[in-house]
């Protein structure tokens, strides 16, 4: 077998599904919605699953054909679907793989809104989810029971930076007959090998890291074709009729058509020219997030800095395992008091007061007074939140000029 082509060589060359009709380099946008067939007979074998081709653009479109080929074959899946929001991913994939009366065993560190629709709107679907420590294996065990349908869990938790021992929670997965569920937008396929971890599906926002300048919102999963389905509780029937492809055929066939949630093709084409230049991005951005931590790490101004990428940090070991030491590029520093860190963040003129991640611009916000805002005070406590503490999504900008505005800023704190 050829040698495996690397991640942007085979992200740039990777081939069309079918020749375009002008012969473009680059994948067309096909915006139209239906598509026409040659006779009934034809239609009669697309419709009964016989014959693989395009109906309705809600169901699968040519150019978001183009961005799933493009995902699965840079990250090795067996197979990749893209939908109009990472949240769209998240939903439709936890609703597939869970029947009602079953449950799900997640990490108590989550993304806010993936947080809450655990927490209550999955509830009214008879779905039970048991918020767990992922840190501490003994109670992500004890949580398992014969309903649990799935584990799910964030690559590096966001803004705790936690990276948990993902093969062990892998092992208990497996052992106990369930999928492991990732969300790895923070890590995307060009830095973390899901399949090597033991990772079952990934769910992204591709939103962020992937769209490359946050142009598109965005969301799509990987099967990395590891998991039988033929032990899922939902999925068990499906996998009679779509041997080993039980979970891509129930969003194509069933989710799409009755939920919606897919992605268009003006979405698709702006990430494929992301996935095109992922890796440049995110090289830099890891280059700019070790120069900004040495940089924070002996400011006397800075009482802590956490990057995972910095061999101060705690998940610095697991970093390098998991991540090739590319993890994401996102840090907090903690300054002495919330006034301090509100004067800091005022007085810069260049890095962005706004809440998105993996922007090419960099970002800052002050996650206890705005994201967590309507947390309690013990909640934030229980998630290591403190008022201290500001969350940077570093860009790609020229790492001196950041320095530059961050140092102007440190003077009048
Ligand atoms: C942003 C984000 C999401 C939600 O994605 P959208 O594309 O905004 O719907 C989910 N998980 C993580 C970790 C995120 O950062």
């Amino acid at each position: 077998m050829a040698k495996k082509q690397g991640y942007t060589t085979s992200s740039v060359h990777t081939p069309f599904v079918k020749d375009d009709a002008y012969s473009a380099l680059h994948m067309p946008i096909y915006d139209g919605v239906a598509y026409e067939f040659e006779s009934s007979l034809e239609m009669e074998k697309v419709f009964t699953g016989q014959k693989v081709a395009h109906v309705y653009s809600r169901t699968s479109n040519p150019t978001v054909g183009y961005f799933e080929e493009k995902l699965k074959r840079i990250s090795g899946a067996k197979n990749a679907m893209s939908f109009s929001s990472g949240m769209a991913a998240i939903t439709t994939t936890l609703l597939s793989i869970v029947p009602p009366g079953g449950n799900i065993v997640s990490s108590n560190q989550l993304f806010g809104h993936t947080y809450a629709f655990l927490k209550s709107t999955i509830q009214r679907w008879n779905i039970q989810v048991k918020f767990v420590d992922m840190n501490n294996l003994a109670q992500v065990a004890a949580a398992i029971d014969k309903q649990t349908g799935l584990l799910f869990f964030e690559t590096i938790t966001n803004p705790q930076l936690e990276i948990f021992d993902i093969e062990a929670l892998a092992a208990l997965a497996h052992s106990n007959n369930i999928p492991l569920v990732a969300d790895s937008t923070l890590t995307p396929p060009y830095v973390f090998n899901s399949l090597d971890a033991g990772v079952d599906v990934e769910v992204i926002s591709t939103t962020k890291f992937i769209s490359g300048g946050a142009a598109a919102v965005g969301g799509a999963i990987l099967d990395n074709g590891s998991f039988d389905w033929s032990n899922s509780l939902a999925l068990k029937e499906w996998d009679t009729n779509f041997p080993g492809n039980a979970l891509m055929a129930r969003i194509r066939k069933e989710m799409f058509r009755h939920l919606g949630g897919s992605m268009t093709a003006h979405t698709a084409h702006f990430l494929i020219l992301g996935l095109d230049t992922l890796a440049l991005r995110v090289d830099r951005c890891v280059e700019n997030c070790m120069a900004l931590g040495k940089y924070f790490e002996q400011h006397t101004k800075v009482v802590a800095v956490n990057y995972p990428g910095l061999k101060s940090s705690v998940g610095y070991a697991r970093s390098k395992k998991y991540f090739s030491g590319k993890p994401g590029a996102v840090m907090t520093i903690d300054l002495k008091t919330k006034e301090s860190c509100y004067q800091f963040m005022d007085g810069l003129k260049m890095v962005r007061r706004a809440t998105n991640l993996n922007d090419n611009k960099t970002l800052i916000i002050h996650p206890s007074s705005t994201i967590y805002a309507e947390f309690s005070d013990t909640d934030r406590e229980n998630m290591a939140l403190r008022d201290t503490m500001l969350r940077l999504s570093v860009g790609i900008e020229d790492v001196q000029d950041l320095i530059e505005d961050f140092k102007q800023a440190f003077y009048i704190v």
